[in-house]
């Protein structure tokens, strides 16, 4: 899960909530191969109602998952939010196993601290390899559709920037 910061919700145009999804869905087939997880089937869900800019819900049995992403995220921070809810599906499995096996032994407020360190590793994993990722990218500047990936929230091969969220 990545927390919304903002305090109040941004009311936004459905042009705007389908750019956010496309966006996040060409992140997501970026990311996808590059963690492996090319057999996983994915859903991408818009929500207008959640308090947190995404989530994932993910089945280890039938490779699949859902990420709910809320309709006002800044667009700019779809790259790293949707690589943090995939590198979830890694993290968040480890902690589902251990608790699967061994939950009834497993007291509450352990249980809530591997929540905690569960988000924070997958937090901390998802800046580093982002930050590194853009520096990375930089020094291929001739790759011109790379470029345009990370300018964030530009589409490749889009020219035009897409309309940032505004209130109706
Ligand atoms: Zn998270």
């Amino acid at each position: 899960m990545v927390r919304n910061h903002q305090g109040q919700r941004k009311r936004v145009s459905r042009k705007v909530i389908s750019q956010i999804q496309a966006n996040c869905q060409l992140w997501l087939e970026h990311w996808q191969k590059l963690l492996h997880l090319g057999l996983w089937q994915f859903t991408i869900e818009m929500h207008n109602d959640i308090d947190y800019w995404a989530s994932i819900e993910y089945e280890w049995d039938y490779l699949r998952a859902t990420i709910k992403v809320s309709t006002d995220l800044p667009i700019e921070a779809a790259p790293e939010v949707i690589l943090h809810e995939l590198l979830h599906i890694y993290t968040g499995g480890v902690r589902d196993f251990v608790l699967a096996k061994y939950g009834k032994e497993v007291k509450p407020i352990d249980k809530q601290q591997m929540y905690n360190l569960n988000e924070a590793c997958t937090s901390t994993m998802s800046h580093l390899y982002f930050e590194l990722y853009k520096r990375l990218a930089k020094t291929y500047q001739e790759n011109q559709a790379l470029k345009e990936l990370l300018k964030g929230g530009v589409l490749i091969g889009q020219t035009d920037k897409p309309e940032t969220p505004h209130a109706e």
